[in-house]
C-alpha cells in the first residue's frame, strides 16, 4: 500500500495526468481451460503458439514504470520461461500478481521462490459448483483449492481473483468468501465479467444496474474477517455508492501484438511503445460516458479500479472516504439483506458489442 501511495503521490506532484498503476502483461494467449466467458483464447493456432520473450516482458515493464505487474493470459504457467520472467520482475522490485487457474501450480511451483513481491492470484469464480461451471471443467475448484494450500504451505503469498457473471447467487458468493478466508488466502479480488465479443457465451454478462444490485447484496453487511485485495472505493463503486469515469491507461495491456488500445478488454489497434499508446489513443472515445457501446455496461476492475485509486489521492474528501471505508467495513444495509433472499434469475440479456435497447436501458439505470 505504501509503494502504491508513494508512487501515486509522485505522479501527482509531477503533474502527470495519465499514469499507469498496474501493467497487464500477457506473455501468451494459450490456456489449459476454455472458459465460457473468456475472450483471450479464441485466436488461431499460430497466434496461440506465440510467447513474449523474457526480454520483451522486461522492456515493457521498464518502459511503463507501473509499480505492479499483473500476469494474466492465457495461462501464464504454460509459458516455458515463466520462472525467468518472474525472477526478472522480482529483481526489479515490481509487485507481481501471477494470475493462474492453478491447474499446473503444484507441478511448476519449484520454478518460483517466496517473495513479498510475488503473489499467486488464483482464478476461482465461486464455490465448487459455480467455479467448475464457469471454467467448464469438473474438478477445477478442488485442484485450485489444493494448489492454494500447497502454495501457502511453502510460504507464498496467495490471493484469489473472481469474475462474477449474471445469475451469480449472492449467498453462494458470500459463502465462497468464507471458504477462501478459511483456506488462508491473503485477500480476494472481484470483478463483474465483461462481454468480450470473442467469448463463446455471450448471454451471461451483467448490465450496470444488475451489477450494482448484485454487488450491493454481496458486499453489504460484510463479515469482519473478509479481506479484499482491491481499493475500498472500487468496492463502493461496484455497490453503486460511487460513480467514476473509466481510466483505461491506469492498467495498460502489453502482449505479443504490442500495447493494446485502449484497454485490457478492447482491441482498437496497437502501439509499439507505451508513450505512443498514451499519445495516439483517442481516450475520449472510451468509458461509459463516451457513448461507445463497447463500454456501455463495463464496470470491470481494469477500467475502474485505477479511477478509484486516483480518487483517493485527488482530494482530502477522497482520502477521508478511503480511510472511512477501510476502518468501517460493515456496510449495514437491511434492503441488501432482503436482496440476498431474492437472488435474481439470470435474464440472458444484452451486452453485445452492438448496442441493443436493453443494454442502453441498463446503462442509463
Ligand atoms: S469502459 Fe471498459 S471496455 Fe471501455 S475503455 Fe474502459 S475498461 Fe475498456
Amino acid at each position: 500500500m505504501w509503494t502504491v501511495a508513494s508512487y501515486v503521490l509522485r505522479q501527482k506532484l509531477a503533474g502527470r495526468k495519465q499514469y499507469p498503476l498496474v501493467l497487464m502483461l500477457e506473455p501468451l494467449f494459450r490456456c489449459n481451460l476454455a472458459c465460457a466467458g473468456c475472450g483471450k483464447i479464441q485466436y488461431p493456432a499460430h497466434i496461440l503458439k506465440r510467447d513474449l520473450t523474457p526480454e520483451e516482458c522486461f522492456r515493457a515493464v521498464d518502459e511503463c514504470g507501473a509499480p505492479m505487474v499483473s500476469i494474466p493470459g492465457g495461462e501464464p504457467l504454460m509459458h516455458p520461461q515463466i520462472g525467468e520472467i518472474v525472477e526478472g520482475l522480482v529483481a526489479r522490485q515490481k509487485y507481481i500478481y501471477l494470475c493462474t487457474n492453478a491447474l499446473l501450480l503444484k507441478e511448476k511451483i519449484h520454478l518460483f521462490h517466496p517473495s513479498k513481491y510475488l503473489t499467486f492470484s488464483i482464478h476461482l469464480d465461486g464455490q465448487r459448483e459455480e467455479h467448475d461451471l464457469a471454467v467448464c471443467r469438473d474438478g477445477g475448484y478442488d485442484i485450485a483449492a489444493e494448489a492454494v494450500k500447497e502454495a501457502l504451505k511453502r510460504g507464498f503469498r496467495v490471493t484469489t481473483n473472481t469474475t462474477l457473471f449474471d445469475g451469480a447467487n449472492p449467498k453462494s458468493v458470500r459463502a465462497f468468501f468464507d471458504e477462501m478466508m478459511d483456506l488462508g488466502v491473503e485477500g480476494m479480488m472481484l470483478s463483474p465479467g465483461y462481454s468480450y465479443d470473442k467469448a463463446p457465451d455471450q448471454k451471461h454478462f451483467l448490465g450496470r444496474a444488475r451489477t450494482r444490485r448484485m454487488f450491493r447484496a454481496i458486499l453489504s453487511n460484510r463479515k469482519k474477517n473478509w479481506r479484499f485485495n482491491l481499493s475500498p472505493l472500487f468496492l463502493e463503486f461496484l455497490m453503486g455508492k460511487r460513480t467514476y469515469p473509466c481510466t483505461p491507461w491506469g492498467m495498460p495491456t502489453y502482449n505479443i501484438f504490442g500495447w493494446q488500445k485502449p484497454c485490457y478488454l478492447l482491441q482498437d489497434g496497437y502501439a509499439e511503445t507505451f508513450a505512443e499508446l498514451l499519445a495516439t489513443t483517442e481516450w475520449s472515445n472510451y468509458g461509459t460516458e463516451s457513448g461507445n457501446p463497447a463500454c456501455a455496461n463495463c464496470m470491470v476492475h481494469s477500467g475502474y479500479e485505477a479511477s478509484a485509486v486516483n480518487a483517493t489521492f485527488s482530494s482530502l474528501g477522497g482520502f477521508l472516504a478511503t480511510v472511512k471505508a477501510t476502518l468501517f467495513t460493515g456496510y449495514r444495509d437491511e434492503e441488501a439483506l432482503r436482496l440476498l433472499d431474492q437472488p435474481e434469475a439470470p435474464v440472458h440479456p444484452l451486452i453485445q458489442i452492438a448496442p441493443t435497447s436493453e443494454s442502453l436501458q441498463e446503462t442509463r439505470a
